[in-house]
């Protein structure tokens, strides 16, 4: 029930809201060109967006602060969010299912980038936490490749250069704002990649193993040299049999690791049950698929990984 006060304040709200859209408006009119509608399908893919169109783009997301992705189900509400969209931006690598079937039926015309487009992808792992429950043979390839390669900065350089060359493409005036600001942040992110470089240095080769609630971090694991354990497969949705968390307890015990990462849009019961049987300790919770609000530390990509680097760090070199 929405109390009298509460309804109230909406209302200022969305009167202020209102306020805010008209001048943003007035100004778009004294510019001549109306923002570029753009759709991103997760709030991580939403912020490279938004760092590279700058003011020439307006940014929605499907997907919102701290959600689960892969637990993700597209209502109207997101086929009408597409519909007013020129670009909608995917990170591909089977990450959005959901996509073909929304576009369809919302009647969606624009262009589609897959941000992904030509980065050196990483198989999906098999989790030794997971039982495989596909009901067919698994000796062909359903095309896994692990969709989570936002993970590693460097990756995440491919992401920003699509991004730019698809947006001067609708927007050819944008042309050189588009290659400004993604220049920018590629400095950003070879600033990043060196920050992590910096941060891991101190942990010993043996020390270099966590436990994490899903399979999200096999790209930063690649690039830094760390080993992930998920007790979840490459799916928040996935389902580990009780030998499988068992097999995991075991390995935490005879591999000495020393830090559980819960995260940010996902459960952690399961991780919770493995810290208490193991002895040990839960870390603050990563972002692995969403950003978080504003006054969290994951509000954008570049918060979000140095959060996560930080946190890794000190969970892996804790006695
Ligand atoms: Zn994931």
């Amino acid at each position: 029930m929405m109390t009298p006060s509460k309804r109230l304040a909406l209302k200022v709200l969305t009167t202020g809201a209102l306020a805010a859209l008209s001048a943003t408006s007035l100004l778009a009119q004294a510019q001549t060109t109306p923002p570029l509608p753009v759709v991103a399908s997760f709030s991580i893919l939403g912020d490279l967006v938004k760092v590279v169109g700058g003011e020439r783009v307006q940014v929605s997301t499907l997907i919102g602060i701290d959600a689960d992705a892969h637990a993700f189900e597209p209502s109207p509400a997101d086929a009408k969010t597409i519909l007013g969209a020129r670009l909608l931006v995917l990170n591909g690598l089977h990450f959005e299912p959901w996509a073909k079937k929304l576009t369809q039926a919302a009647g969606y015309k624009g262009a589609t980038l897959i941000a992904s487009d030509g980065i050196k992808t990483r198989p999906s792992p098999k989790s030794r936490a997971v039982q495989h429950d596909d009901d067919h043979d698994d000796d062909h390839d359903h095309g896994d490749a692990d969709p989570h390669a936002w993970q590693d900065p460097t990756q995440v350089m491919v992401y920003v250069k699509n991004i730019a060359k698809a947006l001067a493409k609708l927007d050819p005036a944008g042309a050189d704002s588009y290659k400004r600001n993604s220049e920018a942040y590629l400095k950003e992110l070879q600033a990043l990649d060196d920050f992590a470089k910096a941060a891991f240095a101190p942990v010993p080769a043996a020390q270099r193993k966590v436990i994490t609630g899903h399979q999200a971090f096999n790209y930063l694991g690649a690039r830094y040299q760390i080993q992930f354990l998920a007790a979840q497969g490459v799916s928040t949705q996935a389902e580990p049999s009780a030998k499988a968390v068992a097999q995991l307890i075991a390995q935490i015990r005879k591999d000495k690791i020393r830090a559980i990462f819960p995260e940010n849009n996902s459960s952690t019961q399961l991780l919770a049950q493995v810290a208490q049987e193991s002895g040990v300790k839960v870390g603050a919770k990563l972002y692995t698929g969403a950003l978080s609000g504003p006054n969290a530390p994951g509000s954008t990509y570049l918060a979000m990984m140095r959060y996560n680097i930080t946190q890794l760090a000190e969970g892996m070199k804790r006695n």
